[in-house]
């Protein structure tokens, strides 16, 4: 089980998560429960690290941003002991949780289970606090963000739990964020392959590294809600949305009529910020020298155009990188100008990233040209576009967001009454 930010903020609902957590005990479950930090205190604990030192060392930054999980870690644990049930917290140093030594990005290598297994077989909840690893060099690592998702999964895996279950502040996966357009629909199930390309565009409902690890390990994982009364449809019985493999989709809607939707939804992400290098020389090596010293900073690129070259073989390289890594990688540019021997560096973080996921979009034409259409009639202007088999992303104004998502929810038809499958 795990519990995000919300449903970890204050006392009064770490109680609420400890009966939900005791209640799957006496239903006679072993349970493992991974927690975040209280919501709010992750940005907290890195905006003083932007105070303290702007270009921050990562390694001192996860010593400072790991602490929001230990206090819950701890909570539940206490939490749980006032209710009359065994339970102890296990830091990821304690388990431990192995993890590279990319800082404030670290990727989970390995987690010793054989401690937490014998502790659970006594009764005993095991409370672990997600986010937090330890790196081999005997330092603590965190996740990225969002990332006790990820702790979460691995521990299933590590464990070999039945199930994953996610509890957060909605009931589950729907066709779009719930809080941008009210006619999102809810998905009973979704593919992991759908889930991983929803979240890595921006539906930040789960991490998408834990999509991944969930695939790759076959971890079933359930997304519902933590705001929930003790009448509540039991975790069991799946009230929320079930993320499976293809073929378990395929079993579970065996003897249900339904056409899979051409789009299974629709993500955004602010997160992301635009640059934009004019001039740069038009000649074999030129965008190697750009994105060669990104990627040894560990900054990921995303969207990338390069335009046609200008007269004089100079060309203009737009590309977006995440806003958190923005003054990063202008910095870096900045330094090598003249190796790269551009003229100008434009920058621009008031940008978002709209996408459209589906499956169905393998064996469908069309489906980019009802969005830029969409878009279009309702005057959105696009500023870069990046496609894959099953996603098509566009760039825009970061004020025209809700805006965007709301009309590709209608042109697509996902506004309908009733429960998607
Ligand atoms: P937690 O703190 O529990 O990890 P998050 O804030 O990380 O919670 O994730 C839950 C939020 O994800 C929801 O409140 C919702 O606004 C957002 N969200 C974005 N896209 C979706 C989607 N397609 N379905 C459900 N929730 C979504
Ligand atoms: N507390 C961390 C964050 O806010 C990790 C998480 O909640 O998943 O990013
Ligand atoms: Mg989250």
């Amino acid at each position: 089980m795990k519990f995000g930010g919300t449903s970890m903020a204050g006392s009064e609902r770490i109680r609420r998560v400890a009966n939900i957590v005791r209640r799957q005990q006496a239903a006679g479950h072993e349970v493992a429960v991974v927690v975040s930090a209280m919501a709010g205190e992750t940005d907290r604990l890195v905006g003083f690290c932007r105070e303290a030192n702007p270009l921050y060392d990562p390694a001192e930054y996860d010593v400072v941003v790991a602490s929001g999980e230990q206090v819950t870690a701890g909570l539940l644990a206490l939490t749980l002991q006032a209710l009359g049930c065994k339970a102890r917290s296990w830091l990821g140093w304690q388990l431990p949780i192995h993890t590279d030594n990319v800082h404030a990005k670290a990727r989970i290598e390995g987690i010793d289970a054989q401690a937490l297994l014998t502790s659970m077989a006594a009764g005993e909840i095991a409370v672990i606090p997600g986010f937090q690893g330890l790196s081999d060099h005997g330092r603590i690592t965190t996740l990225g963000r969002g990332g006790s998702d990820t702790s979460a999964v691995a521990v299933a895996a590590g464990i070999g739990a039945d199930r994953c279950d996610i509890y957060t502040d909605v009931d589950g996966v729907y066709t779009t964020d719930p809080r941008i357009v009210a006619k999102a629909r809810k998905l009973k199930y979704v593919t992991y392959e759908e889930m991983l390309e929803l979240a890595s565009v921006g539906s930040k409902v789960l991490q998408t590294r834990s999509v991944s690890l969930a695939m790759k390990e076959g971890v079933r994982v359930q997304v519902l809600s933590s705001f929930i009364d003790d009448d509540a449809t039991p975790a069991d019985e799946i009230p929320g949305t079930l993320i499976v493999s293809d073929e378990e989709l395929a079993r579970l809607t065996e003897n249900v009529d339904m056409e899979r939707q051409l789009i299974t939804g629709i993500a955004a992400d602010k997160n992301e910020a635009k640059i934009i290098l004019t001039r740069v020389p038009d000649r074999p090596g030129a965008v190697a020298t750009i994105f060669g010293p990104l990627a040894g900073a560990n900054i990921n690129v995303d969207m990338i155009i390069q335009n046609v070259g200008r007269d004089k073989g100079e060309t203009d390289v737009t590309f977006t990188v995440p806003s958190a890594d923005l003054l990063r990688a202008q910095t870096l540019l900045e330094a090598q100008k003249e190796a790269i021997g551009y003229n100008r560096i434009i920058t621009d973080g008031k940008v978002a990233k709209i996408s459209v996921v589906g499956v169905g979009m393998k064996s469908h034409a069309g489906v980019a040209a009802t969005m830029f259409r969409a878009m279009a009639d309702r005057g959105i202007n696009i500023q870069a576009i990046s496609t894959s088999e099953i996603k098509v992303s566009v760039l825009i104004d970061e004020d025209e967001t809700e805006l965007a998502v709301r009309v590709l929810h209608s042109a697509y038809g996902m506004d309908a009454e009733g429960e998607a499958a």
